[in-house]
């Protein structure tokens, strides 16, 4: 059956994206989630629980195929809507990725490198095979840093963990960071996977600021992400974009998290490969061969975080592409990214300082890996 319509769970701006590029190919998406946002925009969205079956149904009944822009979404869901749809990327994939201890485990018995880390219980946390300071995070829930306490000694712990109201949880050794990388994939039913050349992030509080592509890193760390990532694809029989959080130390590559769906770091696919992360989404689920995932040049991806810079100001910045979500400032709320691209990464300095002023972000780093 050829696919016209895609169902999409989740209403922000990665739905959003995945719609715009889905409109090129003259597909059409509608949306379903508990409440509006940039995807109503430009798809017709049902507003709904995820556990309102009727609902449910009925918004399958309307898609040929459904997917998810976003990994905090009930399992339970996706097997109401699966009784009458393909509902790719995988329900394991989603189902592993919600829970930190599934993810941790999946990745290791993949053979993948994962961080040390202790698992909570219901009398808390025996943290023998994890050197401090480290870091407790929520198993479940937790995003942009937050569900997330550092712990400098032992016996901080149990202060942490009330602060996370002893919620499941996994404490986790916190590694001296060169660099955070991600690589993001796609998979076709057929088995067709397609990887993207790796980002450089900047995160500050928990938070992506800004991502340099194709990482300005040596050729070995590509190689063995990209297996990292084939292997990943192939185990979850995933179908769709998979993104993987990389962090590199000094003992090597080390796999911080998984998200089944396409990824901020990927944002500046959309001018600077040949086929955007959205598009080849849109193409593994619609079950269209994946396009080409080359970089064409250099690209710096920069958030737009809480107190956005008026679009007057962006307009200015020469080559910026800007893309805004069209929603509310609230603090650490993304609102929208810009991208501008170079032939040199080099020539990404000056414009690059200067969206990085009108974010309020120190530039040092930027131009520590530019210069
Ligand atoms: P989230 O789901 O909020 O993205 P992450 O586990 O990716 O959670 O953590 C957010 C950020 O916090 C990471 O990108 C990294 O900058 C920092 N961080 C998380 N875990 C560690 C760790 N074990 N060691 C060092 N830094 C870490
Ligand atoms: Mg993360």
């Amino acid at each position: 059956m050829s696919i016209q319509t895609i169902g999409m769970l989740g209403t922000g701006q990665l739905g959003r994206m995945m719609a715009i590029e889905a409109h090129r190919l003259g597909l059409l998406t509608v949306g379903y989630g508990p409440k509006s946002g940039p995807l109503s925009d430009v798809a017709d969205v049902t507003v709904g629980p995820w556990d309102d079956e009727d609902a449910l149904r009925h918004f399958a009944a309307r898609c040929d195929v459904v997917t998810w822009e976003l990994e905090q979404l009930p399992v339970a869901t996706v097997d109401i809507l699966a009784e009458s749809r393909d509902t790719p990327p995988s329900r394991q994939a989603l189902e592993i990725t919600s829970d930190r201890k599934l993810e941790k485990e999946f990745v290791q018995e993949a053979g993948l490198p994962v961080v040390p880390f202790v698992v909570s219980n219901d009398n808390g946390l025996s943290p023998d095979h994890v050197q401090f300071p480290a870091i407790l995070k929520t198993r479940t829930g937790g995003y942009d840093g937050k569900g997330q306490v550092s712990v400098e000694s032992p016996p901080e712990l149990d202060d942490a963990w009330n602060q996370l109201d002893r919620q499941p949880t996994v404490l986790e050794q916190q590694l001296d960071l060169h660099y955070e990388l991600s690589v993001i994939g796609a998979r076709t039913r057929d088995g067709e996977t397609a990887i993207y050349d790796l980002c450089h992030n900047h995160h500050r509080d928990g938070i992506l600021r800004w991502t340099l592509a194709p990482a300005p890193t040596g050729a070995s760390w590509k190689r063995d992400a990209h297996q990292c990532l084939a292997t990943l694809l192939e185990r979850f029989d995933y179908v769709g974009v998979l993104t993987a959080e990389l962090f590199v130390t000094d003992q090597g590559l080390y796999i911080n998290e998984l998200a089944p769906r396409v990824h901020n770091s990927g944002h500046w696919t959309l001018e600077g490969a040949e086929t955007s992360q959205f598009e080849n989404h849109v193409r593994a689920v619609a079950g269209l061969p994946l396009g080409s995932t080359r970089a064409r040049e250099h690209s710096l991806m920069v958030n737009i975080i809480g107190e956005p810079p008026t679009l007057e100001q962006l307009a200015e910045v020469p080559g910026a592409a800007i893309h805004l979500y069209n929603k509310s400032p609230r603090p650490d709320r993304k609102l929208g990214h810009v991208t501008i691209c170079q032939p040199e990464a080099r020539a990404l300095l000056e414009p690059g300082q200067r969206l990085l002023e009108l974010v309020r972000e120190d530039p040092t780093p930027l131009q520590r890996l530019l210069t």
